[in-house]
């Protein structure tokens, strides 16, 4: 890439929140325009939660929980309390902060604004200028199929059983119907690179290119589409990547990762551990650029920011 181009990222939740954090910092506002899953999406308590947008504005404004990884920092939990003596739903923790968040996105839905406008003020309020959209503004809900307790929802499987149970497949839940919110087909189409976030491939970024359009924009462009991989020498950072992927029949490694995405990335960046992987990873048509990846490292983020600008 060369000169300074819009850049259109595609994002699951903890992994791209931390690389907009970076990329806010190299990339004119109006020129950055962040695509999130919202195949995380759930009703709980009468209330949408969108996990992956809100992990994404708490963080980059720096609000989010350090400890936890989402969240608010200097959160309290006593509506929780109050729910656990009713013996109300309380396997999914919501801050008395956060409740916040989802009381006033529940109710400028249910006014009639669409999720991408709600998610528009919720991120200006926290002083973010680069665009922020959901994929859809429709409803998509990823489903997972587990070996003992059948088709759950990405909640139930990802925070009830805290993903440790074996999966034999995942769909997405109106996918098919689904639009592309709008401007994203155009972000995609005017980018002068798009940048695909080091999230899980299997449950963060698939539901995002299952919205109509999206896959085959990435796929027409696919030379400008830039990956960085969320496995690290065979493992991923949190979550359940790494098992993901070996369930669904890859390899945990960046060479799964590259696999997986063969058709929509033409550049993988790995991380440094993994630069014995490259000749693999350039052997199923995918060009391996090498570098430090572990964004919490210091100087690293605004390196690879750089370097995914750059290559
Ligand atoms: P979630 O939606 O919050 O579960 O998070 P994502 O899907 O965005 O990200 C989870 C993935 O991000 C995991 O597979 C991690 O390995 C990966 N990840 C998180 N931080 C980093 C990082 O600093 N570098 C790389 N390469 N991957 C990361
Ligand atoms: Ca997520």
């Amino acid at each position: 890439m060369t000169g300074s181009g819009s850049v259109a990222v595609i994002c699951g939740g903890v992994g791209a929140a931390r690389l907009l954090r970076g990329l806010a910092r190299h990339v004119e506002p109006d020129q950055l325009i962040a695509i999130a899953n919202v195949g995380d999406d759930m009703e709980l308590h009468g209330l949408h939660i969108s996990p992956d947008l809100d992990t994404i504005v708490y963080t980059v404004a720096e609000a989010v929980s350090a400890e936890r990884g989402w969240g608010l920092e200097g959160e309290s939990w006593q509506a929780m309390t109050m729910l656990g003596r009713y013996g109300g739903e309380d396997w999914f923790s919501l801050g008395d902060r956060d409740l916040g968040t989802h009381l006033y996105r529940t109710q400028r839905l249910r006014e009639g604004a669409s999720l991408a406008d709600v998610t528009g003020a919720i991120a200006r309020s926290w002083g973010i200028e680069f665009g922020l959209l959901p994929v859809t503004d429709d409803r998509l809900r990823t489903m997972v199929t587990t070996v003992d307790h059948g088709e759950i929802t990405f909640q139930e499987y990802f925070v009830g059983h805290q993903h440790s149970v074996p999966v034999t497949s995942v769909r997405f839940d109106g996918a098919d119907a689904a639009r592309p919110a709008p401007g994203v087909l155009t972000a995609l189409a005017d980018a002068e690179r798009i940048i695909v976030a080091p999230s899980n491939p299997v449950v963060s970024i698939d539901p995002v290119l299952a919205v109509p359009g999206v896959r085959d924009a990435l796929r027409s462009r696919r030379d400008d589409v830039v990956a960085v991989s969320p496995i690290i020498g065979g493992k991923a950072l949190k979550g359940p990547a790494d098992r993901l992927l070996v369930e669904l029949g890859r390899e945990a490694s960046a060479t799964g990762v590259a696999e997986w995405y063969t058709d929509e990335v033409g550049t993988l960046v790995i991380d440094t551990v993994d630069a014995a992987r490259a000749e693999a990873i350039a052997s199923v048509g995918v060009r391996p650029v090498v570098a430090p990846t572990i964004m919490s490292e210091p100087g690293v983020l605004d390196q690879l920011c750089e370097l995914l600008l750059s290559v």
